[in-house]
Parts: C-alpha cells; structure tokens; sequence
C-alpha cells in the first residue's frame, strides 16, 4: 500500500531511534527535530496523512487533492515533476509524525473533516485513483477485498439471469400473449381452453364441456348467461356464471384478451412498456407525474389503488401517496411489484430489489450533494433533470417506431433482470469510496 521514499524512510528511523520508547519521554526538539520538519510544503503546517509523490516530495493527503483539483494536472506543487500512477499514504511518515505531534494532527483532522470543500477534493481525487487502477487492472487479474468478492457473485447472478431468461423464452411466451392480440373471431378451441384457465382454478372443471362443444371463438362470443345455465354446458353455480359473463364481455368490447400481466400488456404495448420501464428507472417522480397528467384512469388509478390501498380515495390515501411519492418513490414501485409476486415470482423480486437499490443510489448521490455544500445547486440539477427526461423521451417516441422487436425485446429484459445485478456493483462501490474517508 505504501510507497516510501528512501530520504523519508531514513529521516523517520532517526526520528524513532532518538526519541526515546514511552511518549513521555519524546522531545522532539532534543532530537533537533521539529514540527517545521514535518511540514507540509503546501499549508506550512503539520503534514496529516502525508503522501510520498515519486520525486521525493511528501504533501498533506489533501493538500495534494485540493492542488490536483485545481492544476488539473499529476504534477509535485513544489518541483512540477509529473508522477505515475496514484500516489498513496506514506504509512511510515504518517505513523511517526502522528506519535510525535498527536495533539496537532488530532486538531487538523478535526478541521479537515469538518470542511466540505475538502471532502469533496478528497473523494474526487480517490475515484480520480479508483478509475485508474480499474483501468490499469489486467482484465481477469486478481482484485483485492470486496471487489473479488462481488465480482464473482455478480458473474453467478448474471449467469442465473441468463437461464431465467432462456427458462422463460423457451416456455413459450408467445403462446401466453396470443390471446391479446388475436381477434376473439379468429380463436380455436384450444385459446378458448388457455382462455378458461386464465379464468381461475374453479373454472377447470368446465373446461372438459368447452372442449367437447368444440367452441371456438366465434361461438364464445354468442353465448348468453341463460345457455350456460342450460345442458350441456350445465353451469349451476350463479357466481360461476357471472364470472364468466364478465369476462366475456370485456373480450366482446375490445375484440381481444384484455392485458392481465406483465407479459400480456407488454406484447399489446411494446413501446410503452420499454417507456415506462426506463423512465421509472431514471425518474420516477417525473413519470408517475406523466401517468397521472396523461394516462389516469388505465395506469394511475390502478397504480395507486395497489401501492396505497384503500377502500375509497379519500384525502387518507393522497397524503400516503404524497409522502411516497417525494420521499421514496421507488419503495411506490416496490410496493407495486408485491403486489405482483404471485403472479410474477422471480420477474417481481427482481423489481424490489432494484428499487430498493435504486433508493440507496439517490440516497448517496443526495448525501453526496448535501456533504460537498452544494445543496444550492439542487434547483439547477432538478431542471437539468428535467431537461434530459424530456429530451429523452422526445427522441424515444422519434425513433421507437423503427427499433425492431427484438431490439425492444433486449432492451426490455436488460433493464428488468441485467439493471439490478449492475446497481449492486455501484451500491458497493459507493460504500468503499465513503468508507475511505469517513
Ligand atoms: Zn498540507
Ligand atoms: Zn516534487
């Protein structure tokens, strides 16, 4: 970790071999030591993890963040050599100089931590360091703590995606969506049957009587609650019988299986699902806003009769829906997908696990504002934000009527099953670089 220089190194063996052995007995003067020794060449003062550049030159830690954010170049304040590489803590500078001026150091740590402006140089100049040693790695190449940890955990997950993926692919997903785009007129007795199961277990036991009948489409469409009550179709139980008739009169109305999952909305909205599924992703507050100005009574309502049930909207509901909505709009998505995971098993533990890691995500980036003072930025990112989501969206609505289905497919797929698996690596990455310096 360390990167001693030998002029260094000598001086801090002196230091230890005349200062005595208990902390009582040190006197750095007696040495002809003294804190001007240790000091830093850029803020004359006491070096605080004092960091070794390849000239020989040490610096304070962020005194050298700070001249590197401001030069913009890898170059030693004092001599203007350039340096390779990232340079790190002098570990034995900084044990000696912390034995022997503890009191001093022990204050401008203090001031240090409590000054935002250098947290900030200190986190950029460490992801200045991070990148260039993810660059620098040999691809394959061990890599050191967490990192290997996760990247191999990452790879498992991606593989286990992939079979799911394939799993559901290869289960037929266009035998379950052809209902909803094929006209009732044109169905066979089979999508009658697949149509019936849809319906609920205790429509099973009819099904038998719709085969033998052979009804197609056609003749589904014609039949009236008193035929069903009658042979041979002889379904005695009233409710049994309503529930049918419900159904059937949605499919009379659009001519089609009315969208009952995921899988079914997505193949009769194509674009609007990848839409939705982006945006949510991106901005959340913004689009449920999009879905309440535009798209009320066939998304919102329903959205938010799942995520803040109850049994009336009443002002009760808006102010639970308010507080989520501005300060976790992602745990709305969470909720949403709960209420999803009968239906949907894996499909809806993927979702929650994104919004949840999606929440930590705008947590740090907030805290990050927040700790760099510039919380008066924030109306400006909010408008830049807004800027994007709008350009974004005008170019997609543009250019989705020529992406061709599978592309969409893709796309689809990777923000739903690959987006959750990357956000992981970015939560964990966020801990190391604020567990660095916090
Ligand atoms: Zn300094
Ligand atoms: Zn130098």
């Amino acid at each position: 970790m360390s990167d001693p220089q030998l002029p260094e190194v000598s001086d801090v063996d002196d230091v230890d071999v005349s200062a005595g052995d208990t902390p009582a007995d040190r006197d750095p003067q007696a040495g002809g030591l003294s804190e001007r020794e240790f000091s830093c060449h850029c803020c004359y003062d006491i070096l605080v993890n004092p960091t070794t550049l390849n000239c020989g030159h040490s610096f304070c830690r962020h005194c050298l963040a700070l001249w590197w954010e401001s030069a913009g170049k890898n170059e030693c304040p004092e001599c203007r050599e350039r340096w390779e590489g990232f340079p790190k803590v002098n570990i034995l500078l900084r044990d000696a100089v912390e034995k022997l001026f503890q009191a001093d150091v022990r204050r401008r740590r203090q001031d240090i931590q409590n000054n935002p402006r250098i947290a900030h140089s200190l986190l950029a100049f460490q992801r200045h360091g991070d990148e260039q040693a993810s660059r620098g790695a040999a691809p394959g190449g061990p890599r050191r703590g967490a990192g290997s940890f996760f990247t191999g955990v990452l790879t498992a997950l991606t593989a286990v995606a992939v079979m799911l993926l394939v799993y559901h692919w290869s289960s037929g997903e266009a035998h379950h969506e052809v209902l909803v785009s094929k006209p009732v007129s044109k169905w066979t007795t089979d999508d009658v049957t697949l149509w019936m199961e849809y319906l609920g277990a205790w429509a099973h036991q009819y099904r038998e009587i719709f085969i033998e009948e052979k009804v197609n489409g056609r003749l589904l469409t014609l039949l009236s609650d008193e035929e069903l009550s009658r042979p041979p179709y002889s379904i005695e139980n009233p409710s049994h019988r309503r529930a049918v008739m419900e159904e059937l009169h949605k499919v009379r109305e659009l001519g089609v299986k009315p969208p009952q999952n995921l899988w079914e909305y997505k193949a009769v909205n194509g674009g609007k699902s990848l839409f939705l599924l982006y945006a949510l992703k991106d901005s959340p507050r913004l689009t449920i806003l999009y879905l309440y100005l535009f798209d009320y009574e066939d998304t919102f309502l329903p959205f938010i009769q799942t995520c803040c049930p109850q049994v009336e909207p009443t002002w009760r509901q808006w102010v639970e829906f308010l507080v989520k909505f501005s300060l976790l709009p992602y745990q709305l998505l969470a909720e949403f997908a709960w209420d999803w995971l009968s239906v949907h098993y894996w499909t809806s533990r993927f979702v929650i696990v994104n919004a949840m890691l999606l929440s930590v995500l705008e947590g740090c980036s907030f805290w990050r504002v927040w700790s760099r003072g510039e919380i008066r930025t924030l109306p400006k990112r909010m408008f830049g934000h807004l800027w994007k989501m709008l350009t974004h969206s005008l170019a997609f609505m543009l250019f989705w009527p020529l992406v061709p289905h599978f592309v969409c497919n893709c796309l689809f797929y990777w923000a739903l099953y690959f987006n959750p698996i990357i956000n992981i690596d970015m939560v964990v990455q966020q801990q190391r670089i604020q567990n660095q310096f916090m």
